[in-house]
């Protein structure tokens, strides 16, 4: 398959000859998921964001933000992020030839996130700070030096990211009534209801939030995020009243998933539907499971990360290797018994 610029430049603000900075993102599974869909008395699909190039839904708003910025002469691009948007930043970055920096919280991000980041050549700068302190700095920052902010905040990133939405609409004959997908930063659900409505559909938008991470749900910032979904370890998301706005206008609504919701989905998709997310993704179907989708028939649940992003959180939730010695008599044992 094209990248996505390629495959939606009708619906991209892109022309012919503009620079194009791709892995060929995008075009990800939509797996029907029998389990799942039996456990919630509904018909559910699985987006499989895991499968972009860097493992994330982020390359499909980094394309874009990153081919935007090369056009426009940068020499650098530059993002706060809680793990995969740096990963994202930085493999566009080295593609396009051009200086990637990430500003993380410290000790804070997962560590394939961390590896793919370093792996890439950014400069990986670890704040004494949580991922809020670190978009407000870059945005500072990025105001007053020759350095493109490829945060969410980023219109390019939202305009990349909408063609999910292509995506699924094509797949499901846009025979859709809800979406289910976790909120962070509120960057994604903006883009999925844009997408939605560029082709006149509107399913309701189920967003979930950690429970020590929901500013949304309980009307205010939070000062102290926590959740082991470190991807959406966000106190004040950057796109609050879009998010919000996407929520009501579609009948939907945002809840809160408690941690241990989220690790029992996370434990169910692997399992049961032989689909690894990470944590953070795992929140649309720990809120499905809990709250449900209205009177949904239809089901999409954005899975945004691979499983493979954070193997410290998979590790901790599963039992140990089974030690065995050399022999026909022990192997037999540690296999039948
Ligand atoms: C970035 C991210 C989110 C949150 O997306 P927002 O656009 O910030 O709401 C959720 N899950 C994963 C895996 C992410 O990387």
């Amino acid at each position: 398959m094209p990248g996505l610029i390629e495959r939606y430049q009708s619906r991209l603000p892109f022309a012919d000859g503009d620079p194009v900075i791709s892995l060929e993102e995008g075009s990800t599974p939509l797996v029907f998921a029998p389990r799942l869909s039996e456990r919630v008395g509904v018909e559910v699909w699985l987006k499989i964001e895991g499968a972009n190039p860097t493992g994330s839904f982020k390359d499909r708003g980094m394309t874009c933000a990153v081919s935007a910025a090369v056009r426009d002469g940068a020499q650098a691009v530059i993002c706060a992020s809680t793990g995969n948007t740096a990963a994202s930043l930085a493999a566009y970055a080295a593609r396009a030839g051009i200086r990637g920096v990430v500003i993380v919280p410290e000790g804070k991000i997962a560590m394939g996130k961390l590896a793919q980041a370093l792996m890439h050549g950014a400069r990986v700068i670890a704040l004494h700070g949580n991922f809020d302190r670190a978009l407000q700095l870059v945005r500072e920052l990025s105001a007053t030096h020759p350095i493109a902010l490829v945060n969410s905040v980023n219109e390019f990133r939202v305009e990349g990211q909408k063609t999910a939405a292509f995506e699924i609409a094509e797949e499901l004959d846009e025979q859709l009534d809800a979406l289910c997908i976790p909120v962070g930063n509120a960057g994604n659900i903006t883009a999925y209801w844009r997408g939605f409505n560029e082709l006149g559909m509107r399913p309701r938008m189920f967003g979930f939030q950690a429970a020590g991470a929901a500013p949304l749900v309980h009307g205010h910032p939070i000062e102290q995020p926590e959740t082991v979904a470190s991807a959406i370890r966000i106190g004040n998301p950057a796109r609050w009243e879009q998010a919000m706005d996407a929520m009501t206008s579609s009948g939907g609504s945002v809840n809160a998933v408690s941690d241990e919701q989220i690790l029992d989905a996370y434990r169910f998709l692997a399992a049961q539907e032989g689909v690894f997310c990470e944590p953070a993704s795992a929140a649309s179907v720990a809120g499905l499971i809990a709250h449900g989708a209205g009177e949904a028939q239809r089901v999409a649940c954005v899975l945004t990360g691979h499983g493979l992003k954070d193997p410290d959180t998979a590790l901790q939730q599963v039992g140990a290797v089974i030690p065995c010695e050399p022999e026909l008599s022990a192997i037999e044992r540690a296999v039948m018994s």
